[in-house]
C-alpha cells in the first residue's frame, strides 16, 4: 500500500479505514487531518489495489472516490456488494461527482454515504464515525447469530464455518489438526429425575469446563442437545487426548446443586491428526462420531482416538 511505510504500527484494536484516491493529495489531506481518530488509517491509489487489500484484510470502513483512472469507485462498490464477506463493509464515497444521477447510482449499488468534494472536515469526521458505528453493530449482531442460546458457546453454522477454514489451513500447511465430540452420559436420567432445569444447568456447567479448559484459537460449540465439539487448529492426536482427558476428569468431578449425589460423566471421540490428512470437512466429524460410539460402547466415560493421516484412520489406544 502506498505511504504505509510512513504510518506509525497501530495497535490492532484500531478498525482499519481504508480510503482509495488516485490523488495522492487527498491521501495526505486525510492522513494529517484524521491523524488524532482513533482509527488505523490505510491507502490504496487504484480500483483494483484497494479490492485486493479489502479481500485480505478486516477493514471496517472504506473512504471511496468514484473518478479514478482503470477501475473506478462504481465498479468497486458493485464487486464489494456481491461478495458475502464485504457487502457488510460501510462504503462512504467522497467524490468531486455532485451530479444526482451519481449520487443515486451509488447508493444503487450499495454506498452508505456520500460526501462531495471538497469536503467539510467536521462532516467527514462525523460521518466516518457514523460508519463504523454501524460497522460495529453489524459485526455485534452476526457474531451472536452464530452463537448459542443457553451455552453461550458457538452454534452449529459457526462450527461447520470454521471446520471447513481449519480443515483447509491443516492440509495446506501440513499442521496437525484434531476434532472432538463430546455426549454426556445417561443425561436423559438427569431429566428424568431431577427435571429439566436441573439438565440445563448441567449442560451450562459442562460448556463452562469445557470453554474454560480449552485455547483461545480452538472453537467450542455446542453441537447438539447434550453434545458438544471442540476444534483444535495445531494439535496432534495425542494433545488433544490429554486436553479431552482433563475435561472428562473435571466434568466427572463437578458437584451439582440440584442433585449432589448424582455425577455426570462424559464420553468422547477425538480426530487429530499429525498433518494434512486430505479428509473432507465432514469426515472428521464422522471419525470423531464413530469414536465417540466405541467409547460408549466402551463403558462410557472415557476418551477415544482416532488418528488419521495419510495411510488412513488408526484408532489409538483410549483413555
Ligand atoms: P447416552 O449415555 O447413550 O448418551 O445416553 P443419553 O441419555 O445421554 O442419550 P439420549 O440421546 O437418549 O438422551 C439425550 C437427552 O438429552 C435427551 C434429552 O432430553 C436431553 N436434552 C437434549 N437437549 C436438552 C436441553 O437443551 N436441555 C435439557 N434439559 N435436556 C436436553
Ligand atoms: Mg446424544
Ligand atoms: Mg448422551
Amino acid at each position: 500500500m502506498s505511504e504505509d511505510g510512513a504510518q506509525p504500527i497501530a495497535t490492532p484494536k484500531r478498525p482499519i479505514v481504508l480510503v482509495v484516491d488516485d490523488s495522492p493529495l487527498v491521501h495526505r489531506l486525510l492522513k494529517a487531518r484524521l491523524r488524532d481518530e482513533p482509527v488505523d488509517l490505510r491507502h490504496a491509489t487504484s480500483g483494483s489495489e484497494a479490492l485486493e487489500f479489502i479481500y485480505s484484510n478486516d477493514v471496517a470502513t472504506v473512504l471511496l472516490d468514484l473518478g479514478m483512472p482503470g477501475m473506478d469507485g462504481f465498479e468497486v462498490l458493485r464487486d464489494l456488494g456481491e461478495k458475502e464477506a464485504t457487502t457488510h463493509i460501510p462504503i462512504l464515497v467522497l467524490s468531486g461527482q455532485q451530479e444526482s444521477q451519481d449520487k443515486v447510482m451509488a447508493f444503487g449499488l450499495g454506498a452508505m454515504d456520500y460526501i462531495t468534494k471538497p469536503f467539510d472536515l467536521a462532516e467527514l469526521r462525523a460521518r466516518m464515525r457514523s460508519a463504523l458505528r454501524i460497522h460495529r453493530l453489524v459485526r455485534m449482531l452476526s457474531e451472536r447469530a452464530q452463537l448459542e442460546g443457553l451455552t453461550g458457546l458457538w452454534n452449529r453454522s459457526h462450527l461447520d464455518e470454521r471446520l471447513e477454514q481449519l480443515v483447509s489451513s491443516a492440509d495446506r500447511s501440513d499442521r496437525p489438526f484434531s476434532v472432538a465430540l463430546f455426549d454426556l452420559d445417561h443425561f436423559k436420567s438427569i431429566n428424568d429425575n431431577y427435571g429439566h432445569p436441573a439438565g440445563d444447568a448441567a449442560l451450562q456447567g459442562a460448556a463452562e469446563l469445557i470453554a474454560s479448559a480449552v485455547r483461545t484459537a480452538d472453537i467450542a460449540c455446542r453441537y447438539g442437545g447434550e453434545e458438544f465439539a471442540v476444534l483444535m487448529p495445531e494439535t496432534p492426536p495425542d494433545k488433544a487426548q490429554a486436553l479431552c482427558d482433563r475435561i472428562r476428569e473435571s466434568i466427572g468431578a463437578r458437584d451439582w446443586p440440584s442433585h449432589p449425589d448424582r455425577k455426570i460423566t462424559v464420553s468422547i471421540g477425538v480426530c487429530g491428526s499429525e498433518g494434512s490428512a486430505g479428509l473432507p470437512p465432514q469426515q472428521w466429524l464422522a471419525h470423531a462420531d464413530a469414536a465417540l460410539y466405541r467409547a460408549k460402547e466402551g463403558g462410557r466415560n472415557r476418551v477415544v482416538v482416532t488418528k488419521v493421516g495419510k495411510d488412513g484412520p488408526k484408532l489409538a489406544a483410549a483413555s
